[in-house]
């Protein structure tokens, strides 16, 4: 069965930046598990992976504007530092939810000072071009209630309760 549309491919995967070093990989657990055509992965990748099968094995290369987009310093602002408040040990690398127009996204300190803390609230994968080694683990028809939800259920993908 080819990757069209409407399937749900699992796939095993390394991903590293350009330096070779691995930023995420399934090796070791369940293979990720999408609904393809859906926007569940990344358009570079959902792209490559298009009329490829079961055994297949590829490597992609995405770019950002295929990938997590472009780095935007517009992202990257100075907040009080009494915004934190209850919080001792602020170090750059922590993770906070924040709210935005865009509703709630992650944003990652970069830098502490007496008053201000620096957040960034890019992708940390923004700006990079990602390299890929996939191998295509299974490909199957989606079952309806797959595709009303927009994503897998089961194996590698959501648990609903
Ligand atoms: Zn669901």
């Amino acid at each position: 069965m080819k990757i069209a549309e409407d399937k749900v491919v699992s796939i095993h995967y390394t991903l590293k930046d350009s330096a070779g070093t691995v930023l995420d990989a399934s090796a070791g657990s369940e293979p990720l598990a999408y609904l393809h055509g859906a926007g569940n992965i990344i358009p570079g990748l959902e792209n490559a992976l298009e009329g490829k099968k079961s055994g297949d094995k590829l490597s992609v290369t995405v770019e950002p504007s295929q990938g997590y987009g472009e780095r935007d310093e517009r992202l990257v602002q100075a907040v009080p530092r009494s915004a934190f408040k209850g919080i001792d040990q602020l170090a750059p690398g922590m993770q906070f939810q924040a709210q935005g127009p865009q509703g709630t996204r992650l944003v990652v300190v970069t830098h502490v000072a007496t008053d201000v803390v620096t957040v960034d609230a890019n992708h940390p994968l923004a700006g990079q071009t990602l390299h890929f080694e996939v191998e295509i683990a299974e490909v199957r028809d989606a079952t309806s209630e797959e595709l009303e939800h927009g994503h897998v259920h089961g194996p590698g993908g959501h648990h609903h309760h």
